[in-house]
């Protein structure tokens, strides 16, 4: 089977296309999320996200360290925080594909309908163009509150923002 390596950005996002992939993959999962802030907000989407996937039966691998402060130094300095985001994340899972003999990535941040979808395709596209890695692209989002109530039904941590402090404010969240 082709191996995939599928990059989740939370457990809410990952039922839809974890149940799709598992189809057509040996999927095996990676975290790499620095802009989830603060800590303990880090802490309880990575902690949900391990039970979800131990309860798939799946790996489960992490990226290099790559502090808060960092990614909030170098969201601020590019011109569109979104696109800085997507592209760090989509390429360090890219990178990991490459670095353990898999042809194919992917990310679970394809299930929100919250997110910049078509942006995210075509970053993930580029990187694997670049890297050699091909991005495997699906539209999961009809599927994406569905796979909310799975999630929910397994007692997972439901984020109420994207992930950094900056939508956290713009979400008026204390
Ligand atoms: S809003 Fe979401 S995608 Fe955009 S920079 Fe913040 S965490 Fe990343």
């Amino acid at each position: 089977m082709k191996q995939l390596l599928l990059h989740h950005c939370c457990a809410p996002c990952s039922p839809s296309v974890v149940a799709s992939f598992v189809k057509r993959f040996a999927v095996s999962s990676f975290w790499f999320n620095p802009n989830i802030q603060p800590a303990q907000e880090y802490t309880s989407r990575y902690e949900s996200l391990k039970k979800f996937v131990g309860s798939q039966g799946l790996a489960l691998s992490e990226g290099p360290a790559y502090s808060q402060d960092q990614w909030i130094a170098a969201a601020t300095a590019s011109p569109d925080r979104c696109t800085f985001c997507y592209r760090l994340r989509l390429t360090e899972a890219a990178k990991a594909a490459q670095a353990n003999d898999m042809s194919f990535f992917s990310t679970t941040l394809l299930a929100s309908p919250y997110q910049k979808h078509d942006l995210i395709r075509d970053i993930g596209n580029d990187i694997g163009a670049a890297l050699g890695v091909a991005f495997v692209y699906e539209d999961f989002r009809a599927q994406f509150y569905q796979g909310k109530d799975i999630a929910r039904t397994q007692g997972c941590y439901m984020q109420k923002y994207c992930g950094c402090l900056f939508s956290k404010e713009e979400r008026g969240i204390k």
